[in-house]
């Protein structure tokens, strides 16, 4: 490949070194850049059009151009562009979304705590549960269970809990006293002749003898995404959550809802917690809480989780946590006005009916002898892609890795989670967009059976 020495590209592989990519094939291959969007579109520099399949990072739920959220960010950067809430100060901004959120939670939570991103949420939850075990006078209670293939994020703890080899691998991770428990993916983790529920028992099973095995009073939490997201879109099995619940209660282990994917309409419901009947003691919110249009997240924690850690506050004097950012005006107003469009154009029921046109329009290449799985619930799914003479022999990505390609050429951003193409849209597209993703995975999946692996 020959560029141009100062074009964008050019200098995107001479300066930008990049998240989650391959550095060495990006200098060989370099940047796709986007440089603006509208709707559910992003038009890349030389003005191709694509279909934002994956809204961002599962996280533009709004769509793109959304011109109510700049005036708000506007707004408030004239009024007050920055704030802190150290040292008892607080701005009306923060105040306002933390009773936004506290009504609006899917079961009774007291109060909210502001983070910057997913990540930096469930680094502080880890924290918060670690300094609520000391004030209980249990030092030994520190240990929390995450999942296998569950996204939490990449910071040194919560890279830790997510349950992802490629998150640990050469990192030294993870660190020690973060556990992983069964991955709920009944198509992958399913026996034969097991059924779904049989499926969900033997999951909660395994977290009981886990439990027992570490002592269940070494255990502070176990933490989960309702669905999850970058693990691949696991849909749990009928019953799971029920059952993993009913552990909990058993040895008196708090339960941490990661919603940074299934907040705020994803799951066709307003939260995850609500679309299988979860009830946490904390929810972790990111990404759709201000459609990623500024990075913001909040952790919502119940009274049982909060008041020891205010208590110890008191005890020494101040809770040595905190970070310059959290709930930085201009976020929370845009996360405010943000849930409002969420609501008056009631794009949580817009996700569950539109979700489910396409997932049955997807469900026509269940019987593809490419495809595993179709999974998926409210407007977020996947498809699985296996090779039917290959199998398993068949290093894990590849055929994810041709299918995105493949996809991008035709006008259409997915993401590839190994073999798993997933289905994120902004929360706002309309029938005729979700048959243009569909089309171009038809076409895309003829192709994709003439080559050679
Ligand atoms: N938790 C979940 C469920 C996520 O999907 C992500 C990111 O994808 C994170 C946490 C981490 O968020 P961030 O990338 O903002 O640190």
């Amino acid at each position: 490949m020959t560029l141009a020495p100062n074009s964008p590209e050019a200098r995107d592989i001479a300066y930008h070194f990049h998240s989650y990519t391959d550095a060495m094939a990006h200098a060989e291959q370099g940047p796709q850049i986007i440089e603006h969007g509208e709707g559910v579109f992003v038009f890349d520099n030389h003005g191709k059009r694509y279909v934002e399949a994956m809204a961002g990072l599962w996280s533009v739920g709004v769509g793109f151009g959304e011109d109510r959220l700049v005036a708000a960010a506007a707004e408030q950067m004239k009024k007050l562009p920055y704030y802190h809430n150290f040292a008892h100060r607080a701005h009306p901004a923060a105040i306002d979304l933390a009773e936004k959120l506290v009504t609006m939670a899917p079961v009774p939570m007291s109060k909210v705590f502001y983070t910057n991103s997913g990540s930096e949420a469930n680094d502080t939850v880890i924290k918060m549960l670690w300094y609520r075990s000391n004030a209980l006078g249990k030092p030994e209670k520190k240990k929390i269970i995450s999942r296998n293939r569950g996204y939490h994020g990449v910071t040194i703890a919560s890279a830790s809990l997510t349950g992802l080899p490629n998150n640990h691998r050469s990192f030294d991770l993870p660190l020690p006293g973060i556990l992983h428990t069964t991955c709920p993916h009944y198509w992958k983790e399913g026996r034969d002749g097991e059924s779904e529920e049989d499926f969900a028992t033997r999951c909660a099973e395994d977290l009981d003898a886990m439990i027992q095995a570490e002592g269940p009073d070494t255990i502070a939490a176990f933490i989960g995404e309702p669905v999850m997201g970058a693990g691949g879109v696991v849909v749990p099995p009928a019953t799971y959550w029920e059952k993993i619940q009913a552990v909990l209660a058993k040895y008196d282990i708090l339960l941490i809802a990661d919603e940074v994917i299934n907040g705020f309409g994803r799951t066709g419901n307003m939260f995850g917690c609500e679309t299988y009947g979860i009830k946490p003691d904390a929810i972790v919110m990111s990404k759709q809480i201000t459609s990623s249009y500024v990075p913001f997240s909040a952790i919502l924690l119940n009274d049982r989780f909060y008041e020891p850690i205010a208590e110890e506050s008191g005890r020494i004097g101040v809770l040595g946590h905190g970070y310059t950012g959290a709930g930085h005006p201009v976020g929370a107003a845009v996360a405010l006005e943000n849930i409002k469009i969420i609501e008056e154009r009631d794009l949580v029921t817009k996700s569950a009916e539109n979700g489910a046109y396409f997932r049955e329009k997807l469900s026509q290449f269940a019987r593809h002898p490419m495809v595993g799985e179709v999974r998926g619930v409210g407007l977020i799914a996947a498809v699985e892609l296996v090779h039917p003479e290959l199998g398993d022999t068949l290093p894990a990505g590849k055929l994810g890795a041709a299918m995105n390609k493949l996809l991008f050429e035709r006008g259409v951003i997915s993401r590839a989670m190994m073999d798993a193409m997933a289905f994120c849209p902004p929360m706002i597209i309309e029938r005729e967009e979700i048959d243009l993703i569909v089309d171009a995975f038809a076409d895309a999946l003829t192709e994709l059976e003439k080559m050679d692996f």
